[in-house]
């Protein structure tokens, strides 16, 4: 683990007279380069006579950015303080989904949810939720042992927020739920949900009484696609909440639309259950089985991932997948390859119905977020600059070049497959479709 004290005792030692702000960006280089390279610093800048902080600066953004130090805007490079709390490091000890204090709105106190939650969870305690009341803990990794079971009155339906300046691909989206229980080191929620809890809607029919009327954006797919699965798993709560039982017949009924459960988990039963529909799409994440392994904690492999697809589709129901995200790691290439292959020899590639790839991307807040409860990642050891759409990304010349490499592997391997990318420059995209 990096010393960030060690750091900034060096830097006043070789540059005394730096203000705070010129100290920080030093500061947060020599760091970002000494977790990557794990040399000390006087390794990374070693102190020389007349030695300026313009000349510091360059050599470590030199080195930091090999890649893109010549070509980027010297305003792409993002140089926040380092800024450590270790109380907010994850809790990486896996814990099986129970939670210790149930909260239930009047309203929805005779649910079905609420019914199932009492049963499954009888040693929890539960309370009657008013919409005010605080609920959840102050600790991210804390918010499974709370769940809220809530009636939604708002947000039924709406289209994917894909970010200003993106290409789109029409998508739209039903929030059923807030909160998983994965711990992907990269999952946006980390940052965006501050309230730390479960919380499952349990008018299920209100959200579904909203589609017919609605007015759809069908993007470049035959169909209108809407999915659940933006700020949950679509899927890891489904033996509680039982939405499949909901969606699956509902969606049969209207062959025009096509509904997506996007997941990790093996959690099917329900969707067997249901026996199937051809315009339902069950879609798995997926990523390199060693990234799987060391980034995407608490999740099942790749291997269980494709025993649960093929399960799936040979109950009726089209399958997808979404590389997302890619990361170019050392051997990236061929480790997504042989992820593609795997894929291609475990399901029945004609029930394939999209697969969409993405590189790594997020918020400039998250980077703080992943780094004080993942100290030691190695995800944001890339050369992430600030962006068109003012997210973190690789440089451009990077993601045009790995998605010229891995979306036609795809579209040979899957050739009745729409293969997509998501969520980039239009321009980007017209390798794929
Ligand atoms: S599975 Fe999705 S929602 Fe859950 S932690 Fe991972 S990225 Fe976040």
């Amino acid at each position: 683990m990096v010393n960030v004290e060690e750091i900034r005792a060096y830097l006043n030692g070789i540059l005394p007279e730096l203000g705070m702000n010129k100290q920080r960006e030093l500061s947060r280089l020599i760091y970002e380069i000494s977790k990557r390279d794990g040399h000390a610093p006087s390794v990374i800048l070693p102190a020389e006579k007349n030695l300026t902080f313009e000349r510091a600066k360059k050599i470590l953004l030199q080195k930091r950015y090999p890649f893109s130090f010549s070509a980027a805007p010297k305003n792409a490079f993002y140089l926040p303080k380092l800024d450590f709390d270790p109380a907010q490091r994850a809790d990486l000890q896996e814990k099986a989904f129970s939670p210790k204090y149930i909260y239930i709105e009047e309203s929805v106190k005779e649910s079905g949810l609420a019914r199932r939650a009492k049963e499954m969870f009888p040693d929890a305690s539960f309370y009657s939720w008013d919409g005010k009341q605080k609920v959840g803990s102050e600790h991210f990794s804390r918010r499974i042992e709370t769940l809220l079971i809530h009636q939604e009155k708002y947000d039924f339906l709406k289209p994917c927020p894909c970010s200003e300046g993106n290409a789109g691909c029409g998508y739209n989206l039903i929030n059923l739920g807030f909160g998983c229980r994965f711990e992907c080191e990269y999952c946006f929620l980390q940052q965006y949900q501050n309230l730390h809890a479960v919380l499952l809607p349990a008018n299920v029919q209100d959200f579904l009484e909203k589609i017919d009327q609605a007015p759809f954006r069908k993007g470049p797919f035959d169909r209108v696609r809407i999915g659940s699965g933006e700020f949950t798993d679509s899927l890891v709560f489904d033996e509680l909440t039982q939405y499949s039982h909901d969606l699956v017949p509902f969606f049969k009924n209207r062959p025009h639309l096509q509904f997506e459960f996007k997941t990790k988990s093996t959690c099917i039963d329900g969707l067997l259950k249901e026996g199937g529909a051809e315009n339902v799409v069950v879609s798995w994440s997926v990523n390199a089985p060693q990234f799987i392994e060391q980034v995407e904690h608490f999740t099942p492999s790749l291997t269980q991932r494709l025993a649960a697809a093929k399960q799936v589709a040979e109950a009726g129901y089209r399958i997808g997948f979404h590389f997302d995200p890619v990361v170019p790691f050392d051997g990236w290439k061929e480790a997504y390859l042989t992820a593609a292959e795997q894929i291609a020899a475990s399901v029945p590639r004609e029930k394939v119905a999209w697969i969409s790839v993405g590189l790594l991307r997020f918020s400039r807040e998250l980077k703080k977020v992943v780094e004080n409860r993942f100290p030691e990642n190695w995800i944001l050891d890339g050369e992430f600059l600030l962006e068109f759409d003012g997210k973190m990304r690789y440089p451009e010349k990077l993601r045009q070049e790995a998605y010229e490499f891995f979306v036609p592997h795809l579209q040979k391997l899957f050739p009745q497959t729409v293969v997509y990318v998501c969520m980039e420059k239009p321009h980007i995209c017209s390798c794929s479709l």
